[in-house]
C-alpha cells in the first residue's frame, strides 16, 4: 500500500518548487491507488508564520492535489502536525540514548561560538560537532555519569545528537539519483532533541514517516545531504526494514539557468514564484499564479514537467492523464529550468479548451461590470474572434473593450501615411453607404463592403486602413465587417464622423 507525504514547513508561502514535490508525490500515489499525505512540520517554533498552514491547504486545492489525509482531514494517523505530535518524540530520542547511539550535550551557545571561533582562526573554517571533537566537548560521553545524572535533574539545557560511528560508509538506492554513497566521516553528529522537548526536524521527520507508515519519501534535493542521517536513524531505531524508499527530485533553476528559483526572485524576474497570492498581515506580500489569471490545470500541467517528461510529443496532460502517465524514473537528475513563455503557452492551450459559452459568459459579467452593455448573440460571436490570440481570460475583455468602446488613442503615424484626401473622399463616401444600409450581421457588411469597393473601381487599400483607423484607433484587430456588426452601424457612424473631424486635411 503506497503512503507519501508531503511535509511542508510552514515558514511562508509555498514556492512552486514545493508544489511540484506534492504534485510528483500526489501522481505517484495516484497512479498505485495510494494514499497522499499532507503533514505539516512546524518543529522550529521560531520559524512559524502564521497564516502559511492555511495558504498550504489553499494551494494544494487550488491545484487540484487534495491530501487523502492531513491536519483539515485526519486519516487514522494523526495528528498531522508535528507540534501537536510532540509527546511522541521523547521516547525515541531516549531510545537511541540508551542504545549507545546518541548522547546528551550540555555545551551552551557561546561555548560552540567559542569553539567555532577558535577553529577558524586555526584555519578550519567548517568546524563540525563530530566523532573527532565531540571528545573534547561536554557531553555525556566526556562527563562522568554522576555528572551527567546531576545535570539532568538540575535542569540543565541539553540536546540529544546522534553518536555517529567514525568511518564508516552508508548507501542507499535513491529512486532518482541511483546509488548514493557518504561516509560518516564527512557528516556531523546533528542534534535530534532539544531539552525543550522539541525534536528536531530530523528526528520528528524519521518517527513520523515510520508511525505514519510512509513507504516513499519524495521531496527536493536540499535533503539529499540529510539522507544519509535518516538511512542512519531508521537503522538505529530498528526500523531498516520499514525503512521508505527515497527520491530526491531536481532543483528548479531560474530561466536564464543561473541558480536556483528562490522565493526571493519572486515578481524581480517578472513572473510570479507562487501558485497564490501571500498577503500577510505583516510582511511582504508576493503574486500568485491564480490571481495573475492562469488556470489551475496550466499551472500543474507545467509543473509536472519541470523535471518529468512522458518520452512523448504529447505536452497537454490533464490531471488524470498526469496520473496515468507520470513514471518516476523518468524523473531528470539535472535541475529543471524554469520558462515563463512555456507557461503562458500552457494556458494558453488550455484557454483555447475551454468551452466558447464558458468564456462568452466571464466576458458578459466582465463587461457588464465595467458598463459595457453587449447582447448575448454578440458576445458568443465575439469569444472566437479574440480566443486564438489570449493567454488569460483577462485579455478577451481587454481586447472586447477595445473593439467596443470608441477609440480614445489613435495610431497617428498610420493615419499620416494611410489618410489622404483620397482616403477622407473613399470614407465619406462609405459613410453615405452605411448610413442608408443600418444594422446588418458580419456576412452582409461584408457584401456592403466589397460591392462599394466594386462599383467604384477600388481596390481594398484605399477603404480598408482608414475606416479601421476611424473605428478601432489602431491598424490591427479583428476584420472590419466583425468590427461593424458587433458596435452597430449608429456607434460605427459617429466614430467615423469624430475622426473626420478631428484628423481632418
Ligand atoms: N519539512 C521539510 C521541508 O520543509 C520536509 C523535508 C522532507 O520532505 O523530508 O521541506
Amino acid at each position: 500500500m503506497v503512503r507519501v507525504r508531503f511535509a511542508p514547513s510552514p515558514t511562508g508561502p509555498l514556492h512552486m518548487g514545493g508544489v511540484r514535490t506534492a504534485l510528483y508525490n500526489y501522481l505517484f500515489a495516484k497512479k498505485q491507488g495510494g494514499t497522499f499525505i499532507l503533514r505539516i512540520e512546524d518543529t522550529d517554533q521560531t520559524r512559524f508564520v502564521a497564516g502559511a498552514e492555511d495558504y498550504i491547504q489553499e494551494a494544494l486545492d487550488w491545484c487540484g492535489i487534495t491530501p487523502d489525509e492531513g491536519p483539515h482531514n485526519p486519516g487514522p494517523y494523526g495528528p498531522y502536525r508535528q507540534s501537536e505530535r510532540k509527546p511522541m518524540y521523547r521516547q525515541y530520542a531516549e531510545q537511541l540514548v540508551n542504545s549507545g547511539r546518541a548522547y546528551y550535550a550540555f555545551d551552551t551557545g557561546e561555548e560552540l561560538e567559542a569553539m567555532r571561533e577558535r577553529a577558524k582562526q586555526s584555519g578550519f573554517p567548517n568546524w563540525q560537532y563530530n566523532s573527532i571533537t565531540r571528545e573534547r566537548m561536554k557531553n555525556s560521553l566526556t562527563l562522568s555519569k554522576e555528572e551527567v545524572e546531576k545535570r539532568l535533574a538540575n535542569g540543565d539545557p541539553y540536546v540529544i545528537r546522534i553518536q555517529l560511528p567514525r568511518d564508516e560508509e552508508v548507501k542507499f538506492e535513491d529512486m532518482v539519483r541511483g546509488w548514493v554513497s557518504v561516509n560518516t566521516r564527512n557528516m556531523d553528529d546533528k542534534v535530534l532533541f532539544k531539552s525543550d522537548g522539541m525534536p528536531t526536524y530530523h528526528l520528528a521527520n524519521i518517527v513520523d514517516d515510520y508511525l505514519m507508515k510512509i513507504t516513499h519519501v519524495i521531496r527536493g534535493e536540499e535533503w539529499l545531504p540529510s539522507a544519509p542521517l535518516h538511512v542512519l536513524l531508521y537503522r538505529y531505531l530498528g526500523w531498516e526494514d520499514a525503512r521508505p524508499a527515497f527520491a530526491h527530485l531536481p532543483l528548479l533553476l531560474r530561466p536564464d539557468g543561473n541558480g536556483k528559483l528562490s522565493k526571493r526572485d519572486g515578481d524581480r524576474l517578472g513572473f510570479p514564484v507562487f501558485p497564490i497570492d501571500w498577503n500577510p498581515a505583516d510582511g511582504e506580500s508576493a503574486s500568485g499564479y491564480r490571481e495573475k489569471g492562469y488556470y489551475p490545470q496550466a499551472f500543474v500541467n507545467m509543473l509536472a514537467f519541470l523535471g518529468w517528461n512522458p518520452g512523448t510529443e504529447q505536452e497537454v496532460f490533464s490531471l488524470d492523464e498526469l496520473v496515468q502517465s507520470f513514471d518516476i524514473s523518468r524523473v531528470s537528475k539535472a535541475g529543471a529550468r524554469f520558462d515563463f513563455d512555456k507557461t503562458k503557452w500552457f494556458n494558453q492551450q488550455y484557454l483555447r479548451m475551454q468551452p466558447e459559452a464558458d468564456l462568452a459568459t466571464v466576458l458578459a459579467a466582465k463587461l457588464t461590470e465595467k458598463g459595457i452593455s453587449l447582447n448575448e448573440e454578440k458576445t458568443a460571436y465575439l469569444v472566437p474572434l479574440l480566443k486564438e490570440r489570449a493567454v488569460f481570460p483577462e485579455d478577451l475583455v481587454t481586447e472586447a473593450v477595445a473593439i467596443l468602446q470608441a477609440p480614445e488613442i489613435y495610431d497617428e503615424k498610420s493615419i499620416e501615411k494611410r489618410y489622404n484626401s483620397e482616403a477622407a473622399n473613399v470614407l465619406s463616401a462609405f459613410y453615405e453607404v452605411l448610413k442608408q444600409r443600418g444594422d446588418a450581421d458580419a456576412a452582409d457588411y461584408d457584401v456592403l463592403i466589397k460591392s462599394f469597393l466594386e462599383s467604384r473601381g477600388l481596390g481594398f487599400g484605399k477603404l480598408g486602413p482608414a475606416l479601421r483607423l476611424a473605428l478601432t484607433g489602431v491598424m490591427a484587430g479583428p476584420s472590419l465587417p466583425d468590427v461593424l456588426y458587433l458596435i452597430g452601424s449608429d456607434e460605427a457612424l459617429r466614430r467615423i464622423e469624430y475622426f473626420k473631424q478631428r484628423f481632418s486635411l
